[in-house]
């Protein structure tokens, strides 16, 4: 029913024997505190380069075992699919090859599908309701640490559901990133360009963004943030009204990736999962989900990564029943389902065409200026970021498909680049009408079925047109005022 850790170990090793094409294992630095090996998986197909990487780990929480088996099993479903250039169908939502292809070819998708081997064997030999690693703690008769409150997030600052008492479930451990198990995580985060993180774990139907140890708040960047905040002090925040910041659109992007695996999971057979915030569950700290998050904000050297911790399943019957039911074979499911979809809302059009195709990186570094600096700062110019994001994927599609509407995306985004790195350029005839002829060519190929990236594409010609012969002060003044839908 549930795989040994050797049996899930089996699966990856198997997989990068038979396809080394597509699939690396690793052993990662560490091994558990019991001396277990650590792997991790990655997928990639295509060509070499830099890419966007995708990384899911399973069995933080030792009797959560039905994570485990989804995570091995997903990554043979990418690499059959793949190969074999068949859909990918779960319950009533597809993929189809082309979908497989696009991911694959555009990402790197890591997989630890065991990150704490140590406890799962327990569950699986001695005790069913074990969910720590296999820390011997001196001093007590207590073992264990809950890896998922040993990250460096406001380690040790016990909010709710965090404990400095090894006897618990919720112990902190020793210090940040004192165990073994919770390394190995934060060395692929060091070592690789994670932009999406997530942590599967069980249960409750719920995707988890940020922030788990205070309510969010966009409107003060500086007086509430948690690299303030003292740590280790096995005390609560203890600020009265403490919430944290979190910029504004990427509140909006966790928001928004999170309700598209909600409906992509609805869509296998009508599970409700919601997606909320870590604190609205409960408060946290040293979660690996906000800890990725949060590097870039302690250490701004540091690439983003977009932070997201699943709970899979629902509580039926009894407790055990719910950590690790009779059958989760509709349950992994719809872990598959929503593991894809956040796979899917990974890749970036820009990146695709504007590194992969063209090797364009100055271009695109400028582009992300004007979106994160410019656009982001207004409802007018977020509305903008939003209308781009939905439309990215299908617009992905087409051009990874079609050489020749690549190549003409790629040329537009090498002159907007250029265009947006001097503000008093002057947008030319030329420029919009090569514009606007790519925008009318992919709301045809879009398709009548998808209506709203057809209106997006009208509202883009629309800000197009009145772009002509303007400045591009005047430009990123017209988008930061005036949003793509009348209001
Ligand atoms: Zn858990």
């Amino acid at each position: 029913m549930y795989r040994t850790v050797p049996q899930l170990d089996s699966v990856t090793s198997l997989l990068a024997t038979w396809f080394p094409q597509l699939c690396t294992r690793t052993q990662l630095p560490e091994t558990s505190v019991q001396g277990s090996p650590v792997f991790a998986l990655r997928l990639r197909a295509g060509r070499d380069g830099d890419r966007r990487g995708v990384l899911f780990v399973g069995g933080t929480h030792a009797r959560e075992l039905m994570n485990p088996d989804a995570l091995v099993e997903f990554a043979v479903d990418l690499v059959v699919s793949y190969l074999n250039g068949t859909d990918i169908v779960y319950g009533g939502r597809t993929w189809t090859a082309e979908d497989v292809k696009l991911i694959l070819e555009s990402l790197d998708l890591w997989f630890i599908p065991c990150s704490n081997p140590d406890g799962r064997t327990k569950v699986l030999t001695v005790d069913n309701m074990w969910r720590k690693n296999l820390r011997d703690n001196p001093g007590t008769a207590c073992d264990g640490v809950d890896l998922n409150r040993n990250a460096a997030i406001l380690w040790g600052v016990t909010e709710g559901q965090t404990s400095c008492s090894p006897c618990t479930d919720i112990y902190v451990g020793s210090d940040a990133f004192s165990e073994p198990e919770t390394r190995n995580v934060k060395h692929l985060l060091d070592t690789e360009r994670i932009h999406t993180f997530a942590d599967v774990h069980s249960f409750s139907e719920l995707v988890l963004y940020p922030w788990g140890h205070a309510e969010n708040q966009t409107t003060d960047p500086a007086a509430q943030r948690f690299t303030s905040l003292p740590t280790g002090t096995c005390a609560p925040i203890g600020i009265p009204g403490y919430r944290e910041y979190i910029t504004p659109q990427d509140l909006l992007r966790f928001t928004t990736v999170a309700q598209r695996l909600v409906d992509a999971i609805a869509a296998v057979r009508g599970s409700a999962y919601t997606p909320q915030t870590g604190r609205t569950l409960y408060a946290t700290t040293g979660t690996q989900s906000d800890y990725a998050y949060s590097r870039h904000i302690a250490d701004p050297e540091l690439g983003k990564t977009y932070g997201f911790t699943i709970e899979t399943g629902p509580r039926v019957g009894s407790v055990e029943d719910s950590f690790h039911p009779p059958d989760p074979t509709p349950i992994k499911l719809d872990a598959k389902a929503g593991m894809l979809a956040l796979a899917q809302e990974s890749i970036c059009a820009f990146d695709l065409i504007g590194l992969q195709q063209l090797n364009r990186q100055t271009e695109v570094d400028t582009l992300r200026r004007v979106r994160d600096d410019v656009l982001a700062n207004t409802e007018a110019g977020r509305d903008w970021i939003t209308l781009v994001e939905r439309a990215e994927l299908p617009i992905a599609s087409l051009l990874f498909t079609d050489d020749g509407l690549a190549d003409r995306a790629a040329t537009l985004i090498e002159r907007a680049g250029k265009l947006f790195e001097d503000d008093q350029s002057v947008v030319s005839d030329e420029d919009v009408d090569l514009g606007r002829a790519l925008l009318t060519e992919l709301t045809e190929r879009v398709g009548a079925e998808n209506a709203q990236v057809r209106t997006d594409l009208k509202a883009v010609g629309a800000a197009l047109e009145q772009a002509r012969r303007v400045s591009i002060a005047e430009v990123l003044n017209q988008l930061t005022n005036r949003g793509p839908l009348p209001k």
